[in-house]
């Protein structure tokens, strides 16, 4: 008997640059190779919402996609508290990162409230942070990525981060070090990348808490030549982050 796993994939049609819809297809693939079979979701605005939700990813986007997403993002807002409430793993990139928080106030004055899941705000400024992104996080280890915004985004007093910046890259906001945010079983963070596919630990963390809590527990249901293939993946990935990290 399969074992389904609800994947929501958010607003792929307006907020999904450099590559984050990666992030979905690396969750999908993952979904399969654990033995589970992957449903994949996307809800762009106005549409009607899955029946089902284990795992919520969204990516980031220029101002004006977070513009036009807003409203439908405030239509879902309590829904989506709710389920970060409920532990469910969601991965917020960049421009959702921003809304997932209280809100975005953007280089030309206006403000966008965000749907306050997250315990931080955003200010833009002249200045785009741009570049490679090397960070460590207690939880994954060394994170590698790639950050483009000229939001800079504060965390409220004891919203931990997703990781520290030390050896390259700006992060929140190029000042305090931090980078992304962990509430519960969300993650907001800057890195595009994507990022699940150099960081396969972060998309098992989701996969792992998607299964757990719709099924109890997680269990490796894959063939022996699926275990093989995750870890070649693991492998190539692995050496990803040497390179960069070095
Ligand atoms: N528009 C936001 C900023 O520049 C987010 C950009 C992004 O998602 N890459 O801060």
């Amino acid at each position: 008997m399969t074992k389904p796993i609800d994947v929501v994939s958010l607003y792929p049609k307006d907020m999904n640059i450099y590559g984050d819809s990666g992030n979905v297809l690396v969750v999908r693939r993952r979904l399969e190779l654990h033995g589970y079979e992957p449903r994949v979701h996307a809800y762009n605005q106005g549409d009607d919402w899955p029946e089902h939700a284990d795992v919520i990813l969204g990516g980031g986007g220029q101002d004006t996609g977070q513009k036009k997403i807003i409203d439908d993002l405030f239509r879902r807002a309590g829904l989506l508290r709710s389920l970060a409430d409920d532990g469910v793993p969601m991965l917020m990139i960049c421009g959702l990162y921003q809304l997932f928080g209280e809100y975005f106030e953007t280089i030309d004055g206006s403000r966008l409230d965000g749907i306050g899941v997250i315990g931080a705000y955003t200010v833009g400024q002249n200045v785009r942070m741009i570049g490679n992104l090397v960070e460590h996080s207690d939880e994954f280890g060394d994170v590698i990525g790639y950050e483009n915004h000229s939001g800079q985004t504060f965390l409220r007093e004891g919203v931990k981060p997703f990781g520290r910046v030390d050896r390259e890259g700006c992060g929140n906001n190029g000042e305090d070090h931090t980078e992304g945010a962990r509430v519960r079983n969300v993650i907001g963070t800057y890195m595009h990348g994507s990022l699940l596919p150099k960081n396969p630990a972060v998309a098992d963390f989701l996969i792992r808490t998607a299964v757990e809590r719709r099924y109890g527990s997680f269990e490796e249901l894959g063939s022996d030549a699926d275990r093989a293939e995750l870890a070649r993946l693991d492998a190539v990935a692995a050496n990803a982050r040497r390179v960069a990290a070095s």
